[in-house]
């Protein structure tokens, strides 16, 4: 057996170092390409088929065609995924991606790059968020307005996450960026949504401005499973300095809570709050694994 990951390219399923793409690409010469990422728990692949949905609309929204039908994808995650449980050590989960970019242009007709591939999820280093909340700071950097390219798509060009990501960890180095929208409003962080907890109620940014993260779908889910109120509406940085509790959605940190807002201590500054908390319980049951417990039991990697 070979201790290298397989994925995914272009037909065939090889080894990572042999996954090659070709310096005329568009994806990697204009970030032009789509892409997906679920996880599994223990081993297990979640929810495949609304991340699919997902990246056939980011697909459609630009004009890639896979050549590929979306039961076929969800087909070869599956072989790739297989090909890799093998390496999966005992505590660790995959990161599991299908990636397509626009491609190469062959006689004038572009013919998509198509990769699934799996990723070891980053718990030691992010195990302390769980252990002590993540220090939000909020950047100079807006979030990509609807206006400029929709941020609804899961897109390959990262740069207005990674400008915001930039100036947040010059100013901390471990702190978690969560951009403003063009008003005003919290909208999301580099693949990750935001939630705040006010007199009981939850309150997360409207779709439009941000992309729709699957696992703040399960969030809003759970909650009203749990009784919860759920608002979709603006929220401002008033809202965020003066809430009860917040916490970060994604499909890696499942929920995480947030400890404070550019130094401003979200309630009492303590982690998890009493609703992060439940719902994290909710989420934990629904995936068969203990998030918290799973990142922090790698707080000394
Ligand atoms: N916002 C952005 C910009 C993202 O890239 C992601 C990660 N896919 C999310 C939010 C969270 O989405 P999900 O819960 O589906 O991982």
């Amino acid at each position: 057996m070979t201790s290298e990951r397989m994925a995914y390219i272009n037909g065939a399923i090889v080894p990572e170092s042999q996954a090659t793409v070709s310096i005329r690409d568009r994806g990697f010469l204009q970030g032009d390409a789509v892409f997906d990422t679920t996880r599994t728990f223990g081993g297990k692949i979640f929810r495949l088929d609304e991340h699919l949905d997902r990246f056939y609309e980011s697909l459609k929204y630009m004009r890639i065609d896979p050549r590929i039908p979306k039961a076929r994808m969800a087909e070869l995650t599956m072989e790739v995924l297989n090909a890799n449980l093998p390496l999966l050590g005992e505590k660790d989960d995959f990161w599991v991606s299908q990636r397509v970019t626009r491609g190469v242009n062959v006689d004038g007709e572009y013919r998509p790059t198509v990769v699934i591939e799996c990723a070891p999820l980053p718990f030691g280093a992010r195990a302390r968020y769980y252990r002590d909340g993540m220090p939000v700071v909020v950047p100079s950097v807006r979030r990509t307005p609807p206006e400029a390219h929709s941020p609804r798509a899961k897109v390959h060009n990262y740069v207005n996450l990674i400008q915001a990501d930039l100036e947040v960890k010059a100013q901390n180095p471990i702190g978690w960026p969560i951009l403003l929208d063009v008003n005003g409003n919290l909208a999301e962080g580099p693949g990750s949504n935001i939630f705040v907890v006010k007199n009981g109620t939850l309150i997360t940014p409207r779709e439009q401005m941000i992309l729709a993260g699957i696992s703040r779908r399960v969030t809003i889910e759970l909650a009203q499973e749990l009784g919860i109120t759920v608002q979709e509406a603006d929220i401002d940085l008033f809202d965020a300095y003066t809430a009860d509790e917040a916490f970060v959605t994604s499909t890696s940190f499942c929920i995480c809570p947030v400890s404070s807002v550019n130094g401003s201590p979200v309630g009492d500054g303590g982690v998890p709050g009493p609703m992060t908390d439940r719902l994290t319980r909710a989420y934990s049951g629904l995936v068969g694994v203990d998030v918290v417990d799973q990142y922090l039991s790698r707080l000394d990697d």
